[in-house]
């Protein structure tokens, strides 16, 4: 199987009522815990990557990774670039082999961002490759995408229909309250879910996406904590709330952060408990098991794409 678009994905999951998860990928044993997580629950998966990974494991790389992963597991696998920033960023990676692209033109005016956005629909849609756009501003920091609280903003549900409208784009990313990195909440979590079922009236059966929705499981915070790390007052967004947004017009969710504390705690606590190994398979290895246990758990209990493979 080749990889493949978001599109049916999508229209699945809105009628399904659950989520695909969009996993940020930088190696190979990410991509592995990751694929052989979705194949032992048979999910649909998207695997995205960032301009910070693309520049760490380059581009080749992992495009020729992620082929091997669908070699291997047979999976409906769409690859997608995670806030694509500019339209030479885009077509670099439509060009490359991705089946779908993230402009994200959010941090510009909303005619601006229109304009942009629709330049990368028009050349990808003329390579059979979908976009994601991005309305109103999420806090945090990703890689490159570094947004101050001030600076961040809920969606506005009036621009909308306008937005996609005029845009063509497949699906659209909203700030209802996430927020990237594993710092998204001060006090309580609290998700705008008002204003998600606002555009879900306003956008009937389009697919709508979640940024910055890891949980910043505790397990792994706590973990990297015990065992040298420094953590304190990390917190994301809560399961349930994931669950119920996945219920609603959120059909595609990302995940990054859980990734890398899942990833960084495990190597942490056998560094602890092997202080004189040194070969990397030792630690890797373990790494990329935490991984794949980690995201079984996301598809099954949050998502519920299992078994829509
Ligand atoms: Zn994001």
């Amino acid at each position: 199987m080749p990889l493949v678009t978001s599109t049916e994905m999508f229209k699945k999951a809105y009628e399904g009522k659950y989520a695909i998860g969009a996993f940020n990928v930088n190696n190979m044993e990410i991509i592995q815990g990751i694929t052989e997580a979705a194949k032992e629950v048979n999910a649909p998966l998207i695997l995205q990557v960032s301009a910070g990974a693309r520049k760490y494991a380059n581009h080749t790389y992992l495009v020729k990774l992620v082929e091997a992963a669908i070699e291997e597991t047979g999976l409906p696998i769409c690859l997608h670039l995670d806030h694509g920033d500019s339209f030479e960023l885009c077509k670099s990676c439509i060009d490359g082999g991705f089946t779908s692209v993230m402009i994200d033109g959010s941090h510009l005016p909303f005619e601006e961002n229109i304009k942009l956005t629709k330049q990368v629909v028009d050349y990808a849609h003329s390579k059979g490759v979908v976009v994601e756009g991005e309305l109103g501003r999420l806090a945090g920091i990703e890689d490159d995408v570094n947004v101050s609280e001030a600076d961040a903003a809920y969606t506005d549900p009036n621009q909308v229909e306008e937005f996609v409208a005029k845009t063509g784009v497949d699906s659209l990313a909203i700030a209802i309250g996430t927020s990237h990195g594993a710092y998204k909440f001060k006090g309580e979590a609290k998700l705008r879910f008002d204003i998600l079922e606002e555009i879900e009236k306003r956008l009937p059966g389009f697919p709508i996406v979640l940024h910055g929705a890891s949980s910043v499981m505790p397990e792994y915070v706590e973990m990297i904590n015990k065992f040298g790390g420094n953590m304190p007052g990390a917190k994301g967004v809560p399961e349930d709330m994931l669950r119920k947004a996945a219920s609603m017009a959120v059909c595609k969710i990302n995940i990054d952060s859980d990734l890398r504390l899942a990833m960084t705690g495990t190597i942490r606590k056998y560094f602890a408990e092997n202080p004189s190994h040194f070969d990397p398979r030792q630690y890797l290895g373990p790494a990329r098991s935490a991984i794949k246990e980690m995201v079984k758990h996301k598809i099954v209990n949050v998502l519920g794409c299992d078994g829509k493979a």
